[in-house]
């Protein structure tokens, strides 16, 4: 897999990604890759609570890679966000990242699935307490997020749809 700056660590909320070098923002971090599975496979294999799949269209979701990319967190004041570039998804630093920093993204970038939600836990003073499918983030946060690139484009279109 092509990444760069990781290193995979134990943290209080189990293994975590952190940079292991400085990181400036619009910087490539890595590849998110796995193995591409439907909507209704998806329903049948992941594990609610410990849920590695990643919703990349309308119909399709990746499953884990084994690698780095699967234990990236989720934060509500994230560090990073997925592009869609290429057929190819890929982590970007969406501010500039110090070495030592913990990786994240905000789940709700890549969910309009109508069926999972998390509780939140990453202690940031926004925390919502629960990570929900992107349609029900605040307007602002939405606009916020696909003004920096960082949202899938299937929900991109999904929203602008229905608005
Ligand atoms: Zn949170």
């Amino acid at each position: 897999m092509k990444q760069c700056h990781l290193v995979i660590r134990e943290s209080e909320k189990g293994k975590a990604v952190y940079a292991d070098a400085d990181i400036r923002k619009g910087e490539f971090v890595c590849e998110f890759t796995g193995p591409v599975c439907t909507m209704c496979e998806y329903k049948n294999m992941h594990d609610p609570l410990n849920n590695h799949y990643l919703q990349i269209d309308e119909d399709l979701f990746m499953g884990p890679s084994g690698n780095a990319d699967d234990l990236i967190n989720h934060s509500c004041n994230p560090n990073g966000g997925l592009v869609y570039r290429d057929g190819r998804i890929e982590f970007i630093a969406i501010r500039d990242i110090r070495k030592g920093e913990e990786l994240s993204f905000d789940y709700s970038t890549t969910m309009d699935e109508d069926c999972w939600e998390m509780d939140c836990l990453c202690g940031e003073e926004n925390c919502r307490g629960k990570v929900r499918d992107f349609k029900h983030l605040p307007r602002v946060l939405q606009e916020k997020y696909i003004a920096l690139g960082v949202v899938l484009p299937y929900i991109v279109k999904r929203i602008k749809t229905r608005s």
